[in-house]
């Protein structure tokens, strides 16, 4: 085939069965167990100001490298969103709904990101965050949320991490303990690090670049700087998961990416999958994101989970297989009229799967195509059926011979074979 003038852009997929019926049935199931545990529905536009994601932190590599932006015809700077946790503190500073605000949200990200597999330029989320509320007892309920999702997609070989990044004194302590350890180690650290440590020696911790390993296992551990207040919440959160039965591992390195995290932080990893793509989902503590958007000093927590991801993950373990889309039924018509159409139509509105071949093919091309539908059963309507208004049913894996029945039954004969 010659190579086609256009393509999908790099880093970007084009989704189509079955991948899109096993996401849309993932998603389904992220929504209904996000509405049992009394989260709403929020969708923020794909774009906003850029200022929006900015404040997510200027150190990040998504707000700094990968932020896709452009102006648009009015001369606003805008961004395609990278993630929505900022998207829905800005919704939330500017709607202020009553707290605390439980809402989930679903739809595609984009970050400029050297692609592989697992890692596109566009790429689907599903998340959900509490604003308003700094009970521990929540930071267990929305880990909790992402857990119960695992579980019902069938995804078993997953580990949380969990840990606590402490409030804004701890880490300020902890930031400058780890800048003196890694200014020492400095000559060692990859060049990509050292950059890192000078715009914020925490990130530091989040390299998977092997040279540094060694230096980031021997940095000292946030665990040893929270304060009292952050170590009894992190108790809570611990107990609060082990009493749903719910396991973790406490990661004393895990610093996520993203700037605005504090206390609980965790993060779902998937061990069938390459080592730098293996993180499934994540998400923390926000306490000061809403207020750096310009709203009130209202705490905040979520996580964000990765769609495309997490069906690789389901992949390596045969799970989530998504719902059956063939055709249950083939309506075979070699009269003239417009039958084909008419009982297509009504088999669909009786729920039932239901296809036919394109008007005025031979009846050898029509049972060809059935056969290859893999559909249980034909409706087979040739003139003399439609002259006594009748219509014939032949099963297609052998299970007996083609019988004949009034138009008006065709339903109810079909059902038998499904
Ligand atoms: P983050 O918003 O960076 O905390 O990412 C949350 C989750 O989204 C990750 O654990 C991944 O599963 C997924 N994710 C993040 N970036 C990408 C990407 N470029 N391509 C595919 N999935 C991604």
């Amino acid at each position: 085939m010659a190579q086609p003038l256009f393509q999908a852009p790099p880093g970007t997929r084009d989704l189509m069965p079955p991948v899109t019926d096993r996401m849309r049935a993932m998603v389904a199931i992220f929504a209904d167990e996000a509405t049992k545990a009394g989260f709403g529905q929020v969708t923020p536009p794909m774009f906003e100001d850029v200022g929006v994601f900015v404040r997510i932190g200027e150190s990040t590599d998504v707000v700094n490298k990968e932020l896709y932006t452009f102006e648009d015809k009015g001369g606003r700077t805008i961004a395609l969103r990278p993630e929505q946790t900022a998207s829905l503190c800005r919704v939330f500073v500017q709607r202020r709904p009553l707290t605390p605000w439980k809402a989930w949200y679903f739809g595609a990200n984009f970050r400029y990101e050297q692609a592989q597999k697992g890692r596109y330029r566009q790429f689907d989320q599903v998340g959900a965050e509490v604003i308003g509320s700094s009970d521990p007892d929540i930071d267990t309920e929305i880990i909790a949320l992402a857990w119960r999702f695992y579980e019902r997609i069938g995804l078993t070989n997953v580990t949380l991490l969990l840990n606590s990044l402490g409030d804004a004194a701890d880490r300020g302590r902890y930031t400058n303990a780890l800048r003196t350890h890694f200014t020492e180690h400095r000559g060692s650290l990859t060049e990509q690090s050292r950059e890192t440590l000078d715009r914020n020696p925490l990130r530091v911790m989040d390299s998977k670049r092997q040279p540094d390993q060694a230096i980031i296992d021997a940095a000292p551990l946030l665990g040893d700087f929270l304060s009292d207040d952050a170590r009894t919440a992190f108790d809570r959160v611990q107990a609060g998961l082990t009493a749903l039965a719910i396991p973790f591992e406490i990661a004393p390195r895990l610093v996520r990416g993203l700037d605005y995290y504090n206390r609980t932080t965790f993060e779902f990893v998937a061990p069938g999958l390459d080592a730098a793509q293996n993180a499934v989902g994540g998400g923390g503590r926000y306490d000061g994101l809403v207020a750096n958007l310009g709203g009130p000093d209202e705490p905040g927590i979520g996580f964000a989970l990765g769609i495309d991801r997490t069906l690789l993950a389901c992949d390596a373990e045969d799970a989530m297989q998504g719902p059956d889309t063939t055709a249950q039924v083939w309506v075979v018509v070699t009269a003239e009229g417009i039958e084909g159409l008419e009982v297509a139509d009504r088999l669909r509105r009786a729920g039932i799967r239901a296809d036919r071949t394109e008007s005025g093919r031979s009846m050898k091309a029509q049972m060809k195509a059935a056969n290859k539908s893999g559909a249980a059963v034909a409706v087979v309507i040739g003139p003399d059926e439609v002259r006594d208004e009748q219509a014939g049913i032949k099963p297609l894996r052998g299970q007996g011979d083609q019988t004949t029945v009034d138009n008006q039954q065709i339903v109810q004969a079909v059902q038998e074979f499904l």
